[in-house]
Order: C-alpha cells, then sequence, then structure tokens
C-alpha cells in the first residue's frame, strides 16, 4: 500500500512502526462554532484512511483532538456573554451529531486542549531547559533556528521566511521566526497558573502534546488540511523533535481544500454552509459520499447540482441493494431455494471478485476513492442486469457481500433512510409517554433515540411533546 507523504513529497510504500499496529492524529476543530463543510472534508477523508487500515487487519489507534481554548472561542463567549466552556461544550455536542450523520467512527481518543495543560507546561519546560525555548515578559516562545531541519515539511527556508516577516520594533522575540509557546493573559480570558505567568498555550503546541501523549513519541501517520502544513504542521514536527530527538510522524497527510461553485468557501462572498444547513436538505450520508467522490489531494468543488448527483448515485447503491436482499428474502420464503451456483453464475462471482480486487488496487495506491467508488458501481451494473429471482441465493448472497463489504469500508451507508409516517411518530411518542410513566426511563430513551434516528427530535413543552423533522 502506498501512501502520498508530503514530508517526501512522494507516494511511499507504508511500513508501520510496529507491525500490525497504525497510530494516527488528525487535527481536530477549533470548537467556536458548527463545522461547515469544508471542515467535513478531512473528517470523511481520514476516517476513510481510518477503515481501510482497519479492513486491512490493522489494529488502528485513532487520536483527533478538540482544540476549546483560542481566540474565536473567547470572541464568541464574549459576544454571548457566556463562558468560553460553555460555548466549547456545545459545539462539540453539535459536532458529535454531525459526525455520527456523517457516519464517523469514535476516535479512539479525542482529548480536549484545556484537560491537557499540565502536559503542555511540562512540555514548554522541557524544551526551555534544552534550549529551544525563551521566556521574555511571560510569553514563551519557540527558538526557531535551534532546530536546523526546520522547513523540511512545507519546504521552506527558513531565511526566505524571515526576508518576508514582518518584524516590529517592539519585537521582544529573539528572531522573527520564533513562534509562541505560552502567552499571557489578557482581561475576560481564561488562564491557567504557569511558571511563567497565568495566561495560556499557544495552539501548536496542543498537538504535540496530546500526540506524544495517547500515541506516544513517534506516530504513523499525522493528518489535516492542506492549510495546516505550515506553519501549524512545521512548528508541531519542531517542538515534538527537539523535545524527543525522534522522527515525529512518518507519514504526513493533507487533503486539498473544498470550493464551493468554484470558489473560494467565504462568509463574505455569501457562499459558506455549515454541515448542519446541509442536512437539512441532504442526508448527511449523501455528503459523505460526494466528499469521496473526488480524490482527497485534488480540490473538491461543492453545489447543489453535483449533491443531487451524489444522491442519485448512493440511491442506485441502496436499491441495488435493497434488491438483492429482497431476493434473497423472497427465495428463502420459498423454501427450497436453490443454493448450488451454476457455472455460469460462477464466471459472474469472479466478476465481482475481479472489481473487488480492483477497489483494492486503487485504494491502496493512496486512497482512490473516486476509483473505488466506480468499482462499487460497476459492481450495481451487474447486480442489475444479470442477477434476479432466476439466479441462486449464493450467488445473489455473493453479489450482495461483495457489495455491502466496499461500502462498508467507504463508510457508505447502504441501507435506505426509513421514512417514518406521522402516525408513526405519534404512535411511538405516546408508546415513550406510557414508558415514562412507568418509570421506565430506559425505554423512554430508547424510544428518543430512535426517532432520532429516523431525524425526528422531540421537545418536551409545559404543553406536552412537541416533535419535529430534522
Ligand atoms: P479549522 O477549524 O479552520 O482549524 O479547520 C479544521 C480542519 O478543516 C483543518 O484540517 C482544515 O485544514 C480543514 N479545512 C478548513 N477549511 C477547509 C476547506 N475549505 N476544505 C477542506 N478542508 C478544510
Ligand atoms: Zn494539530
Amino acid at each position: 500500500m502506498k501512501i502520498y507523504n508530503t514530508l517526501s513529497k512522494m507516494k511511499e510504500e507504508f511500513v508501520p512502526l510496529e507491525e500490525g499496529k497504525v497510530k494516527m492524529y488528525v487535527c481536530g476543530p477549533t470548537v467556536y462554532n458548527y463545522i461547515h463543510i469544508g471542515n467535513a472534508r478531512p473528517i470523511v477523508v481520514f476516517d476513510t484512511v481510518r477503515r481501510y487500515l482497519i479492513s486491512k487487519g490493522y489494529d488502528v489507534q485513532f487520536v483527533s483532538n478538540f482544540t476549546d481554548v483560542d481566540d474565536k472561542i473567547i470572541k464568541k463567549a464574549n459576544e454571548e456573554g457566556v463562558t468560553s466552556k460553555e460555548i466549547s461544550e456545545r459545539y462539540i455536542k453539535e459536532f458529535e451529531k454531525d459526525t455520527k450523520g456523517l457516519n464517523i467512527l469514535p476516535a479512539t481518543k479525542h482529548p480536549k486542549a484545556t484537560e491537557e495543560i499540565d502536559g503542555m507546561i511540562e512540555m514548554i519546560e522541557e524544551l526551555i531547559k534544552k534550549g529551544h525555548a525563551y521566556e521574555k515578559n511571560g510569553t514563551v516562545y519557540f527558538r526557531t533556528r535551534s532546530f536546523p531541519e526546520y522547513g523540511k515539511l512545507s519546504k521552506k527556508n527558513i531565511d526566505d521566511l524571515e526576508a518576508g516577516a514582518r518584524i516590529s520594533v517592539s519585537d521582544e522575540k529573539e528572531d522573527p521566526m520564533d513562534f509562541v509557546l505560552w502567552k499571557p493573559k489578557k482581561e475576560g480570558e481564561p488562564a491557567w497558573v504557569s511558571p511563567w505567568c497565568e495566561g495560556r498555550p499557544g495552539w501548536h503546541i496542543e498537538c504535540s502534546v496530546m500526540s506524544k501523549k495517547y500515541l506516544g513519541e513517534q506516530i504513523d501517520i499525522h493528518a489535516g488540511g492542506e492549510d495546516l502544513v505550515f506553519p501549524h504542521h512545521e512548528n508541531e514536527i519542531a517542538q515534538t523533535e527537539c523535545c524527543t530527538d525522534k522522527q515525529f510522524a512518518k507519514y504526513w497527510m493533507h487533503n486539498a481544500f473544498l470550493n464551493v461553485d468554484n470558489k473560494k468557501m467565504s462568509k463574505s462572498v455569501g457562499n459558506f454552509f455549515t454541515v448542519r444547513e446541509i442536512s437539512e436538505e441532504f442526508d448527511l450520508s449523501v455528503l459523505r459520499f460526494f466528499l469521496l467522490s473526488v480524490h482527497y489531494r485534488s480540490p473538491i468543488n461543492f453545489s447543489r447540482e453535483i449533491m443531487e448527483a451524489s444522491k442519485n448515485g448512493l440511491e442506485r447503491i441502496q436499491t441495488a441493494v435493497e434488491q438483492l436482499k429482497f431476493l434473497i428474502n423472497v427465495k428463502k420464503q420459498d423454501g427450497g431455494a436453490e443454493t448450488v451456483m451454476t457455472e455460469e453464475e460462477k464466471e459472474i462471482v469472479k466478476e465481482f471478485e475481479v472489481l473487488h480486487q480492483k477497489f483494492e488496487t486503487v485504494m491502496d495506491d493512496d486512497f482512490n476513492t473516486a476509483d473505488a467508488i466506480t468499482a462499487i458501481f460497476e459492481m450495481v451494473k451487474i447486480a442489475n442486469t444479470k442477477l434476479s429471482a432466476a439466479n441462486s441465493t449464493d450467488m445473489l448472497q455473493a453479489a450482495l457481500d461483495h457489495i455491502t463489504i466496499l461500502a462498508d469500508i467507504l463508510g457508505i451507508v447502504t441501507e435506505k433512510k426509513e421514512e417514518i409516517l406521522d402516525e408513526e411518530v405519534e404512535k411511538l411518542i405516546a408508546d415513550r409517554q406510557a414508558a415514562r410513566k412507568n418509570k421506565d426511563f430506559a425505554l423512554a430513551d430508547e424510544i428518543r433515540n430512535k426517532l432520532l434516528d429516523m431525524g425526528i427530535v422531540l421537545e418536551d413543552t409545559r404543553e406536552g411533546v412537541k416533535w419535529k423533522r430534522a
């Protein structure tokens, strides 16, 4: 299997540090708002990478952080007159709802920056001790020139960077390229006691610390969007490698950006969409399918037309799966279903096997999900044109298994979302009320969650239970 490594700018054979195991860290969101459809790209792409590695038999440890202390969170908290913690907790919950809709596997560990401050102070102390960092008036800076390999990920030269850097007269840094590890608190900001001042960490140190704590000094894959290559990942490398004297991550993976109607997505242009907004128009399984329809290192263009086409494509797969399941059930109910395959059927099974192999070959080539989806479509075409109730159950089951196994590797939902009628909702709500009356709160919660899965949100009001379609 080959992975394109930003560090070498080449596709490299994937050899994990430890046989059979993969340690993977993906930079997570700053939780001050709903995630937008651009943020959904790395989330879906690296979840798919993880799923594919699992399908190949690796034991994958997947860590992704929440940046829950940041200027943007503080600004939003001040605007709303609430604490930063209220803002970050609110949007972590919303993140969890969106990622559930996108069929993302929960991380092995999802650490929050504010709960890892002690580790950050420790790493900063270590860097100071080794001469890689220094303190000036309460602020701690990383001494960038103390790391000769600085720039190795982004292929930037420190002298060029410095020539282009703005130098302010009041700058207390030793060098314009030095960056902040710890900064003093300003009025109204959350702060923690440290050896230097009451303050808070810089952004880059978070990931170095959380990755080291939960995955160890060296990891296999570190990933994020391409905007993170510089300075975020470059700085993470400098911090971690100066601290441990070992190579940090073996493979650095970066997804290209999502554009909207061929333009950069931006609030001011008015082409900015949150995942939540899109979920009102399309099921999020469609958004996932769309995001995988283009190779992750190519830009992807979002538009209503493309989403409609993705919806149709996904439905084509779901309909074929539904039809195969239906045929198998009918034949089983009929009793005497023919299970032994004919010679002709064995040839068809071979076609499925060839396509299955093709799926693996293209996924082995730096996770080419676009071609992987094509292989699934080709299977669907065979199922639609060559299979019917006249086939043996073994043949139908083999076709169903090939399609569903591959779809599952991509996290593609093959079951059509059940449409629930108003009367059915009312009936379930009545059942839930009865369960609550009987103090069977477990059942009541179960019914609520079942409705939530079907996109029905309940609200307990003084006038009784109200519901709406999410
Ligand atoms: P942020 O919250 O801005 O730090 O972004 C979280 C993640 O989303 C990072 O990995 C970014 O690289 C990624 N990201 C942000 N905008 C886009 C976009 N338009 N397309 C693809 N990825 C994006
Ligand atoms: Zn990071």
